[in-house]
C-alpha cells in the first residue's frame, strides 16, 4: 500500500503558520487583503469562491468576494481591476474562471497587478517561473511541490512524468520540478505511447480532468502519484485522474482524493496573499506594485 500525502493535514499545518504571520502583521496595522471576483452564476465556481472565503476567515485575511453579472462587459472587468490595482489596502486580486465569453481571460490576467497576482497567472509571473526566479507561484503546482518538502522526497535527478499541459497546472508544475532539478517529460492528448512514459516516471502528476485515467499497470514500482483530477463519477463521488485502489497496489506515495491537492491549493492561496502582503510592508507599496 502506498504512503498516503494527507493534504487535508498539511493544509492545516500550513494555515495555522499563516495564523501567526497575519497576527504579526496586524499588529503592524497590515491586514492581508485578498479581493475575489466572481463573474456569472457557475455553479462550481459559486463553491469555490465560498471555500476560499471561508478558509481566508479563518486565517484573518480579509476578503472581498465581488459578484458581478453574467453580462458584465469586459471593460467593466477592467476598470473595477485597475482600480484594485491601485488600492494599497488590497495585497491579492483573483478573478475567478472561467469567464463569461464576452470576456477574454487572457486580457483579464494581463490586467491584474503582477504583484497582486496571487494565481500566479500573470505572463511576467509565469516568464519568472520558467527563469528560475519565482514571484509568484500557481497555487496547484505549489501546493503539489509542498508535498515533495513535507515528506522529504527528492526531487533532484528524478524522472518527473507530467500528464497535461495546461497553463493552471501541467506547464507551471513542469518548469517548477525543473527547477528543482528533476528531468521532466510533459505529455499530452497528442502524446504517442502515453502509457511507456508514465511507467518510467519515479514522479506521476497527473492532471487532465478524466476519471480513473491511470491505473496500477501504468505505474512504476514505488513511484510517487499525484492525481490532481477532481471530476464527479455516474454516483456523484468526487474522483481523481487515477484509480486509486489499484495505483495503491503500485505506487510508494499517492495522494488521496479528496484530501489530496485540493486543500493545498486554497492554502497555497492563503499563502500568497499573506506573501504579497508580508512584501508591501518590506518594500513600501510603490515598490511592491511596480515589480
Ligand atoms: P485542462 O485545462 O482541461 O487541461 C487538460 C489537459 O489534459 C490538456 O493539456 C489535455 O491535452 C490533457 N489531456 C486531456 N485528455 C488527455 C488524454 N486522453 N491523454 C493525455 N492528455 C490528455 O485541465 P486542468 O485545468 O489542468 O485540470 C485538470 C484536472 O485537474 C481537472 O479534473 C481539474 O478539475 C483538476 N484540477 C484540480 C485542482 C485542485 O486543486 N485539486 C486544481 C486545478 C485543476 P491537450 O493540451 O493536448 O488538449
Amino acid at each position: 500500500m502506498a504512503v498516503k500525502l494527507d493534504g487535508k493535514k498539511l493544509a492545516t499545518k500550513v494555515k495555522q503558520d499563516l495564523e501567526q504571520k497575519v497576527s504579526n502583521l496586524k499588529q503592524k496595522g497590515i491586514t492581508p487583503k485578498l479581493v475575489v471576483i466572481l463573474v456569472g452564476s457557475d455553479e462550481a465556481s459559486q463553491v469555490y469562491v465560498r471555500n476560499k472565503h471561508r478558509v481566508a476567515q479563518q486565517i484573518g485575511i480579509e476578503t472581498q468576494d465581488i459578484r458581478l453579472p453574467e453580462n458584465t462587459a469586459e471593460i467593466e472587468l477592467l476598470q473595477l481591476i485597475s482600480k484594485l490595482n491601485a488600492d494599497d489596502t488590497v495585497h491579492g486580486i483573483l478573478v475567478q474562471l472561467p469567464l463569461p465569453k464576452q470576456i477574454d481571460a487572457e486580457q483579464i490576467t494581463d490586467a491584474i497587478a503582477p504583484a497582486k497576482d496571487v494565481d500566479g497567472f500573470h505572463p511576467q509571473n509565469v516568464g519568472h517561473l520558467f527563469m528560475n526566479d519565482p514571484r509568484s507561484l500557481p497555487c496547484t503546482p505549489a501546493g503539489i511541490l509542498r508535498f515533495f518538502q513535507e515528506y522529504h522526497l527528492p526531487l533532484a535527478g528524478k524522472h518527473a512524468v507530467i500528464v497535461g499541459r495546461s497553463n493552471i497546472v501541467g506547464r507551471p508544475m513542469a518548469a517548477l520540478l525543473l527547477n528543482h532539478d528533476a528531468t521532466v517529460t510533459i505529455t499530452h492528448s497528442k502524446t504517442k505511447n502515453l502509457r511507456q512514459l508514465t511507467r518510467q516516471a519515479d514522479i506521476l502528476i497527473v492532471a487532465i480532468g478524466k476519471a480513473d485515467f491511470i491505473t496500477g499497470v501504468d505505474v512504476k514500482p514505488g513511484a510517487v502519484v499525484i492525481d490532481v483530477g477532481m471530476n464527479r463519477n455516474a454516483a456523484g463521488k468526487l474522483v481523481g485522474d487515477v484509480a486509486q485502489a489499484s495505483v495503491d497496489q503500485v505506487a510508494g506515495f499517492l495522494t488521496p482524493v479528496p484530501g489530496g491537492v485540493g486543500p493545498m491549493t486554497i492554502a497555497m492561496l492563503m499563502e500568497q496573499t499573506v506573501k504579497f502582503a508580508e512584501r508591501s510592508v518590506n518594500c513600501g507599496r510603490k515598490n511592491v506594485s511596480n515589480s
